[in-house]
């Protein structure tokens, strides 16, 4: 058989222990964050480098068969959800921060890398890595890189596309490139950011290392209701002030947190925002005051005021457990991801309520309330008959709000598997025609993390203006320009 004989090719390129085909030890990766989606992966693979993933990459193209990146299996899209007949290229091993370059305030490491192991490395020095999914301790820096993924301080300092400086990557054909935000002419490097793993692997990132500020303060403010939470949210930004963060939780998200990790937030609070500013410490104060002064106005009842990391550390522990606390109040739920205009959220949020009436299913509101980036929980009981679907439904009508409010079916989850049936209800046709021109240019055979993104694939012969079977680039041996 193909993948038989494939894994067996394989393993010869690659170091002892290396590849996994053992039926128990598959199922490991059967699933990402999504975990309604499982599916065995063929061969799972431990690469060491580079060379070695584009070892593998050249074999599965001499093969025909399919494969697939992943990190820490933390994504909430399907994205790294593998292939019965395909490769799962597995980055754990490749963990070490190459190259560390405070002068120019750069960092060189490698796809395996956490999130928050580039900050410990430099933190001492009065650096960071600015983005900060509440995953950070666990996820990979090629995963942030292939979802651009986003944080609580995304609002001000900008997702990872803002905070990556150069990629070397392994094109889908099995060549090791490198993208440079310098290389002039088109952005390839914007382009791959976000890609999902479709345009190659990441096996090398450059990130630009920010420094801290001199004063951080943090704010927990308490509301009756999500409307004055709102209130004081447009009047935060309304008001010229760009905190690093401003999040919001609904009663029910407040609840699972306190069940979860007892955060202690104001009892009775219907909503909580969590208000942090950053910068020099004059203009800190001074936005304090104001932004003390605006949720007093919107009808805040109790304001806390964290300066001391540990007290900080406190206020935002609600906030960062509130994905995995609803486990506590809900035996199983669904992670949402969509994006409405700020002004639109009292009028999106109360829809959700309705919904949730409407269909008996409980959803706990936590959003990035300063770029309108939600995430409801969608709560289920899944030995109830008909509650998953219940759930599935709720979750898609959130969708369909977002996109009727003239927002979009993600904000930093990715479409991976999982919404790839949401994308024509956003873009048409012709649109997700031009976006798969972009895909064969540098995946002409459309081995690389196929099923995921795009509802309908379309090998490169099937898109207006690309021949059949190969890029001319590709054909004409000139792909590593990529
Ligand atoms: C509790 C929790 C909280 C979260 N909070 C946030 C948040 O605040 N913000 C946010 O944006 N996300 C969040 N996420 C989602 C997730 O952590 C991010 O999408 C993260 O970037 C995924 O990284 P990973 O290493 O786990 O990637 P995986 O899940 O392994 O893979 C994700 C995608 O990246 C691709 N990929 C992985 N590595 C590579 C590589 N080297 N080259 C090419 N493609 C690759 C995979 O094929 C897949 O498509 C959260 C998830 C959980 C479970």
């Amino acid at each position: 058989m193909t993948l038989d004989e494939l894994v067996r090719r394989v393993a010869g390129v690659l170091p002892p222990g290396a590849v996994i085909t053992d039926p128990v030890r598959l199922r490991t990766y059967e699933c990402d964050g999504l975990t309604h989606h499982r599916v065995v992966p063929g061969a799972v693979v431990l690469p060491e480098s580079a060379e070695q993933i584009a070892a593998v990459v050249r074999l599965c193209n001499e093969y025909g068969v399919p494969f697939v990146a992943r990190g820490a299996g933390t994504g909430l899209s399907g994205g790294a959800l593998p292939r019965t007949d395909g490769v799962l290229i597995v980055t754990s091993k490749m963990r070490r921060i190459l190259q560390v370059d405070l002068e120019n305030r750069r960092a060189v490491v490698e796809p395996g890398v956490t999130n928050l192991a580039i900050t410990e490395a430099v933190r001492e020095h009065g650096y960071y890595y600015a983005p900060d999914p509440s995953s950070q301790q666990v996820c990979t820096i090629g995963g942030n890189v292939a979802e651009n993924s986003g944080g609580a301080h995304c609002l001000k300092y900008g997702f990872t596309v803002n905070h990556v400086l150069a990629l070397e990557i392994v094109t889908p054909d099995g060549d090791v490139v490198t993208l440079d935000a310098d290389d002039p002419g088109y952005d390839l490097l914007g382009a791959f950011v976000g890609s999902e793993g479709t345009l190659g692997i990441t096996t090398k990132v450059t990130v630009r290392l920010s420094r801290a500020p001199q004063a951080v303060t943090t704010l927990l403010a308490a509301f009756e209701n999500i409307e004055q939470g709102g209130q004081a949210v447009s009047a935060i930004i309304g008001g010229g002030i760009v905190p690093a963060a401003i999040e919001m939780m609904d009663a029910l998200a407040i609840a699972a947190a306190e069940a979860a990790v007892a955060c202690g937030y104001p009892a009775g609070a219907g909503a909580v925002l969590i208000v942090e500013l950053d910068g020099p410490e004059a203009e800190v104060r001074r936005q304090f005051a104001e932004v003390e002064r605006v949720c007093r106005d919107s009808g805040a009842f109790e304001l806390r005021t964290a300066a001391e990391p540990e007290e900080r550390a406190a206020i935002w522990r609600g906030r960062k457990s509130a994905f995995a606390a609803v486990g506590r109040i809900s035996p199983a739920y669904i992670v949402q991801d969509g994006v409405v205009p700020r002004t639109a959220l009292p009028q999106v949020l109360a829809s959700i309520d309705r919904l949730s009436a409407e269909h008996g299913i409980r959803v706990a509101n936590v959003f990035h309330a300063g770029d309108g980036n939600l995430h409801p929980l969608v709560l289920f009981d899944d030995a109830e008959p008909g509650a998953g679907e219940r759930a599935e439904l709720v979750s898609g009508r959130i969708l369909d709000l977002c996109i009727e409010h003239g927002g979009s079916i993600t904000g930093e989850h990715g479409v991976g598997v999982d919404k790839s049936r949401y994308m024509p209800k956003m873009f048409t046709d012709d649109d997700l025609d031009t976006m798969q021109l972009v895909r064969c240019a540098f995946d002409p055979r459309g081995l690389s993390n196929p099923g995921k993104v795009f509802p309908t694939p379309r090998l490169c012969g099937e898109v207006p203006g690309v021949r059949k079977g190969v890029h001319p680039l590709v054909e004409s041996g000139r792909a590593e320009q990529f």
